[in-house]
């Protein structure tokens, strides 16, 4: 079959407004460790690569596929990107190419990684009929590779970062001309680290190119807390287009790329949506049946009450923890006083009801300024819905004044939450009719 390169947003910039591509987030492994990379966290607000929100089986992620497709009628690619390495998780890799390509015969298929361990798997790849390929090289001196990675797992042992620098790179020149051969169209993105390969960069376009590759995107490095290079300064605009300038004399350049999150979805540069973030939660979790854990919550509470100053409440009387979120009609807004208390800051009423996904986006609006909220039961969707938008939805007994304590001065929200631990939906005790 052939297939319609123009259609691919990362790899033609005229296609980026038009077309949109989803990520699904089916490799958490890595079999390299890059000293820029941490996959340690999962924001909502965080838009870079090794970023998401949940990671899913290769059914879970047909189903996610399937949710979004229904109701984005511009996606032209789906593509794995992580949040590790492809191929360092073959076998889900695999299997999710080959029920993509079952149920999309149409779709464009593209892969991100490393290189590493890419090359065992090319014939698999045009037997699925993979159009588009990734490959990071951040440089083509074995001396700079070493200083860009700590470590590499390959033929079942770690190797040491100047070990490994020889065979990543062999390994990856291998698989450009490998890909190129099979006809896969091939990008080589290098992340430009100033003071380690931000002279050498002109060295990688013009290697890569005689191999075979076709574009180059280069990315300003990013500081990632807690890794090793965070202390490095990203190149500014201006050094980054002479790099690109230069680089640009041996191999066609791109430069719209927007650091896209391992579970990305939609346009390129566009925002997560809760909607779709709500999904892949719900599809990670077997939803319903997710496991709440109530360390998690608590934790997760108190990160995001460092930039939330309120905690919300569905009370029917002002006193006790009594509604189920989707029949509340107004929420208690409160906060500390300074007495070491609490205090009611404000009554909100609630969206309308009736409005489906659009009232849990206009209620996680209405909440901005809060990092909680405590209902006496909540349904799946509408519960991932808001915590994609920042607010944990918590369900709980007892007084208001109790629990709102509790969460905004940080103590245990055990006997105040209901359940210890609830499968996903089963939480729900409301009428049935206020979900929608
Ligand atoms: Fe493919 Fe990367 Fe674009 Fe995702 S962001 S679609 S993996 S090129
Ligand atoms: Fe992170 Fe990708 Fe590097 Fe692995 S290959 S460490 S996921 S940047």
């Amino acid at each position: 079959m052939s297939v319609d390169l123009s259609l691919h947003p990362c790899f033609d910039p005229k296609a980026r407004h038009k077309y949109g591509r989803i990520h699904l987030p089916v490799a958490p492994r890595c079999n390299v460790q890059c000293n820029y990379c941490s996959r340690s966290f999962d924001c909502a607000n965080e838009s870079r690569p090794g970023v998401t929100s949940g990671i899913l089986s290769p059914a879970q992620a047909v189903e996610y596929l399937d949710k979004l497709m229904a109701r984005k009628k511009n996606v032209t690619v789906v593509g794995i990107a992580g949040p590790g390495d492809p191929f360092a998780n073959p076998d889900e890799t695999l299997e999710t190419l080959r029920l993509v390509r079952e149920k999309y015969p149409e779709i464009l298929l593209c892969l991100a990684t490393n290189g590493l361990n890419i090359l065992p798997y090319i014939e698999k790849l045009k037997d699925f009929n993979i159009s588009h390929v990734t490959i990071t090289v951040n440089a083509v001196d074995p001396e700079i590779v070493k200083r860009v990675y700590s470590w590499y797992r390959y033929d079942k042992k770690v190797h040491g970062a100047k070990e490994g620098a020889e065979e990543i790179l062999k390994r990856q020149l291998e698989a450009i001309r490998q890909l190129k051969k099979a006809g896969i169209t091939i990008k080589i993105n290098t992340v430009v680290l100033p003071g380690i390969n931000d002279a050498h960069i002109a060295d990688v376009a013009r290697v890569v190119a005689e191999n075979g590759a076709d574009v180059q995107n280069c990315i300003p490095c990013y500081r990632n807390p807690g890794t090793l290079f965070e202390n490095i300064i990203p190149p500014t605009p201006q050094e980054m287009a002479a790099i690109r300038n230069e680089a640009g004399k041996y191999i066609k350049q791109m430069s719209h790329c927007a650091r896209c999150r391992a579970d990305a979805a939609g346009l390129i540069g566009e925002e997560m949506d809760p909607e779709d973030t709500a999904d892949l939660k719900m599809s990670a979790a077997g939803c319903g049946g997710e496991y709440v854990d109530n360390t998690q919550i608590e934790k997760s509470v108190q990160e995001i009450l460092q930039s939330r100053p309120y905690v919300a409440a569905a009370s029917m009387e002002g006193a006790m923890i009594n509604v189920h979120l989707g029949e509340a009609m107004s929420f208690m807004i409160l906060g500390k006083d300074n007495k070491g208390g609490v205090k009611l800051i404000a009554t909100r009423n609630a969206p309308p009801s009736g409005g489906g996904i659009i009232r849990w986006k206009e209620l996680g609006k209405l909440l901005s300024d809060c990092g909680a909220v405590f209902v006496s039961g909540v349904g799946a969707k509408p519960r991932y819905t808001l915590m994609a938008m920042g607010v944990q939805v918590l369900v709980a007994e007892g007084l208001v004044i109790d629990a709102a304590t509790a969460a905004l001065y940080g103590k245990p929200l055990k006997g105040i939450l209901k359940v210890q631990k609830s499968r996903c939906g089963q939480s729900c005790s409301g009428s049935g009719g206020g979900c929608g």
